[in-house]
This record gives C-alpha cells, structure tokens and sequence, in this order.
C-alpha cells in the first residue's frame, strides 16, 4: 500500500489580485513573472501552478482581462485539424479535449468544417450532397468538399478569463492595468495605473520586481518587447488581421466553410469572415482602410482583394450583407504575433535570454495554443514528459 504524505497535498491558498485602487502592491520576488494576460499568458500561468506549485507566479496585464485590444478576444476560436501538421496532431487533440472540460464553460461547440474546393481530390465528396445555404455557396463554383468532422468552436476570451481564475486559485497572483518594461534577464519595471474610486484622478506608480524567469507571453507585441527592452534580435513578425462580419442568417448548428484560404464562421446569428494572412506587415503599418470601386472602406486593401476573388463561388460576399465599414475603426481586427514571420508556422516558445522565454501564439492558436503554453510551463517546471505523448 502506498503511504501519502502530507506533503503531497501541497496548501495551496488563492492568489491575490490587484485591480483598483485601495490594494496597494507591495513588490516581492517571485520565481516566474508571466507578462501579459491573453490566452497564452494565462494558460501558461495556470500550468506553471499545476507543474510546479513550488513556483510563485505573478501574471501582469496592460488592460483587462482579457484586454480588448489583444488577439485573444477577436480570436475566431476555431478549433480543426485541417490546420496542423501531422507530427502535431496529438497536440491537437489533447487541446481539444482540454477545451471540452477542463477550463469550464467556453461554448465549446463541436461543429463540422466543410473545406470547399473547385478540383477534385482525395476524400473529397461532392459538395451539392452537403445541402448548404445558396446564399453562402455557389456548388457549381466549389463542388467539391472535405468534412472535418471533429471541428469546434469556443470562445478564446472565455477560455483566458477562465484559465486566469484557475490560476488565482491555485495560488498565481494578478496585478491589471500595469504595463511592463523588461530591463534585462530576471527585473521587470511595472507601471501601474490606478484611478480613485470617485474615478477622478489616475495614479501612477512605478515597481521594480525581480524573478528568476520570465515568460513575454505579449502577443504581437512580444518580440518587439524583447528586441527593444533586451537587445536581442528575433526573427518574428505581426500581422493585422480584420474580421468583417456578413449578415446571413446562421444557426448554431451551422457548419463552418473554408475557401479560397477564407474561413467563414456562424457567429451571433451571422457570419464572420477569418480572412488569410498571406505575410508579415512591415514595421510600422498602421492599420488603414481601402477602397472597393472608388469607395472607401473600413477594409484593408489585401483582404479587399481576396473577398473579390472569392465573390462569384461565395455569393454573399458581393452583397451588402459583408459588412465593409467606412474606415478601419469600423470593422474588428486585431495584431497577431506570426512566429519565425511565417502566417503557417504554429504557436511557439523561445528562449530568448536566459531564463526570459518568449511565448508567441498567432494564427493557429486556436488549435495548438494551449499545448505550446502548456509545453512551455512544463520545460520551466523541468518535467520531460507531456500529457498529449502519454499512452
Ligand atoms: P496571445 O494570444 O499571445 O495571448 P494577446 O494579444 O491576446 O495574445 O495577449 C497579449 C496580452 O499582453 C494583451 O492582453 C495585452 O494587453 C498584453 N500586453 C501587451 N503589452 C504589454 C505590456 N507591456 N505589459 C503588460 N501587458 C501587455
């Protein structure tokens, strides 16, 4: 019979969380300071308390939780396996399993991913045997099709405002509205903002907090954080991706279609379009809208240029339904980090100091996120082994 001790039930008393003020933050050292609280930042946090309970965790963020501005909450939280390579397919499937159960409810959805194509090819069927909406397709244009079957959807903001709660809970401390300076391997500067509860005057402060790792789990902003705070050189990119949204009706048990590298996603009612990123934008774009015959739209010329292309077999993107906005603030979009620069490449973590560790997402997050801040949590924790190789 095996004997457990007590200490294999370590105490584990919540985190704390410093939001507003009246909660003065007293700095201290902590073993891993996470920075920034998108999905990747939270779900690696949460791991680390998991991993290692040894390790004190304090996850900072800029804004809220999660940040309006930042990928996670405009992420289309489209989850297939038509998007990862072979090799990550086990990754994949353990992300899948996660999302299904263990941060709560994320409407997580199962749904099926109907990728069209105008060719023949192997395991595709016709698409006309499918029954999809007209107004959506052209079957004559695409028709044929390959079902994953296995697809879902769920909500990325969820799963990070679930994620950072079960590492509160488990002891990781929060500290919002503070932006970070990296200045060097192990010290941080946080700027801290705080308004009065009359909402009336800002506070700044300024703290310094030491630790011996530091994961930049920043988003796009992440390796621009390392070059410029660090000195060192890496060899990621962003890209601006918008989001217009196209007013035909759907239902929750509409499937979601993919053509012409577009991915069309049954959303409150409608449709939103996840656009393909085809590069890197070049330092300093700033997102502007284009313009579709003349008219100036809130849509920026490359995807402009793709919904065009795919307008004759995706009728209703000819329509008013696409919505195109006037400028670029009409219509949802947001920075995503593209590791090694490259739109295909899956989420990854770097080591780009010692001990500082450079977390990146970016376009198939939705997929792979969770297993790459998994993965980083447990290379931090020193553990060789990972749930998704497990027999
Ligand atoms: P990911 O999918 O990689 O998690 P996000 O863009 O959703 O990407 O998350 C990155 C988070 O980092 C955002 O919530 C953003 O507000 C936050 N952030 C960006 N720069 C800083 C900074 N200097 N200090 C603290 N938080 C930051």
């Amino acid at each position: 019979m095996m004997l457990l001790m007590h200490s294999d039930f370590p105490h584990r008393a919540p985190g704390r969380v410093w939001a507003h003020t009246g909660q003065p933050f007293e700095a201290r050292e902590y073993d891993v300071l996470v920075l920034g609280a998108g999905r990747m930042g939270t779900l690696c946090a949460h791991a680390l308390r998991q991993l290692a309970p040894a390790l004190s965790v304090l996850l900072v963020e800029a804004g809220g939780l999660p940040n309006e501005d930042g990928a996670t909450l405009l992420a289309p939280g489209v989850w297939t396996a038509l998007d990862v390579p072979a090799p990550r397919h086990a990754e994949a499937r353990w992300v899948r399993a996660q999302l299904e159960t263990a941060f709560g409810d994320v409407s997580f959805q199962t749904r099926p991913l109907i990728d069209l194509h105008a060719t023949p090819g192997a395991q595709r069927r016709p698409s006309r045997d499918l029954n999809l909406d007209p107004a959506m397709v052209d079957p004559a244009a695409l028709p044929w099709a390959t079902v994953d079957e296995q697809a879902a959807t769920y909500r990325p903001g969820a799963l990070a405002l679930n994620a950072a709660q079960a590492a509160i809970r488990l002891g990781a401390d929060l500290l919002l509205n503070t932006r970070a300076h990296l200045h060097g391997p192990g010290r941080v500067r946080l700027e801290r903002l705080t308004v009065t509860n009359t909402h009336r005057v800002v506070v700044h402060e300024t703290h310094h907090v030491a630790a011996q790792t530091i994961v930049v789990a920043l988003g796009a902003d992440g390796p621009g954080a390392a070059e410029h705070d660090l000195g060192v050189h890496t060899t990621h990119a962003r890209a601006y991706r918008q989001s217009p949204r196209v007013n035909v009706p759907s239902q929750d048990t509409t499937p979601l279609l993919r053509a012409h590298g577009l991915t069309l996603r049954p959303q409150h009612g409608g449709y939103t379009v996840i656009p393909p990123i085809h590069h890197r934008d070049p330092a300093g774009y700033v997102p502007a809208g284009g313009r579709l015959t003349g008219v100036p739209t809130g849509l920026r010329r490359e995807t402009l240029e793709d919904l065009v292309a795919a307008m004759e077999s995706l009728p209703a993107l000819g329509t008013a339904a696409l919505e195109t906005g006037h400028s670029a603030s009409d219509v949802p979009g947001a920075w995503l980090a593209l590791p090694a620069g490259d739109p295909h490449a899956p989420p990854q973590h770097e080591e780009v100091a010692p001990h500082v560790h450079l977390l990146l997402g970016g376009p198939h997050a939705d997929t792979l996120g969770p297993a790459t801040a998994h993965d980083l949590a447990a290379t931090i924790a020193g553990l060789p082994d990972r749930p998704w190789h497990a027999r």
